[in-house]
């Protein structure tokens, strides 16, 4: 196809998500088509099951497909491998889920910098962006916090942060406000018609026509089918400026990038080790209770073994009896 003028940022043809229910097939997607271009504020309502979720994890590669063809920025992502997908998502896609999806053992700056320590992004810009990030979401005061030290409007705030961190080209928000009151759900609110002033790409899936109200389109999905797709008036809505700038491309930074990675791991398996002192001491008490008893076991029945073969040695098994005579 040549008509590279209106090629959209994300484009759905046909695609369906089918579940095993037991014996029978349900399908969630029923061949969708749809087209979403770059800088566009979208909406995706419907009833509770009707299958936004399903479609926004296929949107943004944490999904698959069982039918259709979906493409990002032209590139078809049917055939790509689970490493491709990864690194698609990881290129274009900033989540922000209606639980956080926080890791509790790590501090609001960690958890922020996660998707930059898989990117391999070096530490000191990491650190840098991170902190940034944060102070423009107003949480410079809790950057050492936990996520259990923080209200939910402030642990859904840190989300945005991280979905921000390798660039967030693509905001993709399920339900972001739903666990929120009031005053905390217009302040996230505020920030995604902030970001998508900013020149993101931001998808919200949501059942409250409230929230989906803040959208320049609207696409209501019933029973696994687009039932309708419409535009949507906005009081003030500002016109979005040049599209954002990922901070990180690929290359040959890959290799540092491993080794970052491993070093990483270590330091957050220490954190993880350090925080939760309890679990760490009992689990090392379990594995010395086992390694002493498969020790003493084996000690035991070599003990065992040597006791029988002295007396079997004692009854004579290496005497030689000699006695007088000529032959048998
Ligand atoms: P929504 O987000 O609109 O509430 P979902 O996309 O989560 O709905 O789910 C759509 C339908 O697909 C539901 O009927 C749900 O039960 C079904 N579904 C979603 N995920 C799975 C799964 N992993 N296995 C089986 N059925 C699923
Ligand atoms: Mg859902």
């Amino acid at each position: 196809m040549t008509q590279p003028q209106s090629q959209p940022l994300l484009e759905l043809k046909g695609i369906s998500r089918s579940f095993m229910a037991g014996e029978r097939e349900f399908m969630a997607l029923k061949h969708i088509d749809l087209r979403i271009e770059a800088g566009e504020m979208v909406a995706i309502t419907g009833a509770s099951g009707s299958g936004k979720s399903t479609l926004m994890n296929i949107l943004g590669c944490l999904d698959y497909a069982t039918g259709g063809s979906y493409r990002i920025n032209g590139q078809e992502t049917r055939d790509l491998d689970d490493q491709a997908l990864a690194e698609l998502r990881r290129d274009y896609f900033g989540f922000i889920f209606q639980r956080y999806h926080l890791l509790p053992h790590l501090s609001a700056m960690h958890n922020v910098e996660m998707p930059a320590i898989y990117a391999g992004t070096a530490e000191a810009k990491r650190h840098g962006r991170a902190r940034e990030l944060l102070a423009r979401l107003g949480l410079t005061g809790h950057l050492s916090h936990r996520p259990s030290q923080l209200s939910g409007g402030q642990q859904q705030r840190v989300s945005i942060a991280r979905a921000l961190m390798n660039g967030g080209e693509v905001i993709l928000a399920d339900e972001p406000t739903g666990a929120l009151d009031t005053a905390s759900g217009k302040e996230v609110m505020n920030i995604l018609l902030e970001l998508h002033a900013l020149g993101h790409t931001v998808i919200i899936v949501t059942h409250d026509p409230k929230v989906a109200a803040h959208a320049e389109r609207i696409i209501e999905v019933r029973d696994g089918e687009i039932l309708s797709d419409q535009a949507n008036v906005r009081e003030g809505a500002q016109a979005p400026s040049e599209p954002p700038v990922a901070l990180e491309g690929n290359g040959a930074r890959r290799l540092v990038a491993s080794l970052g990675l491993f070093r990483e791991a270590f330091n957050m398996a220490w954190v993880a080790l350090i925080s939760h002192r309890m679990r760490t001491l009992l689990t090392m008490l379990g594995i010395v209770i086992g390694i002493t008893s498969v020790v003493s076991i084996s000690a035991i029945g070599e003990g065992a073994k040597r006791y029988v073969l002295k007396d079997i040695q004692a009854i004579g098994s290496n005497t030689i009896d000699i006695y007088s005579g000529t032959s048998f």
